[in-house]
């Protein structure tokens, strides 16, 4: 519980909990979908 931080999705505005780090370098997005996404109209 206290490991997780509390994100709001910069592809969909989902807000989700993930480890930091595990979001550090891909930015914050609520699954590798959004991450796709976000990229593809980048
Ligand atoms: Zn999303």
């Amino acid at each position: 519980m206290s490991d997780f931080d509390t994100y709001d999705c910069v592809e969909c505005s989902t807000t989700f909990r993930a480890y930091p780090d595990a979001n550090a370098t891909a930015g914050p997005y609520c699954s590798p979908t959004c991450e796709i996404e976000a990229k593809d109209l980048a």
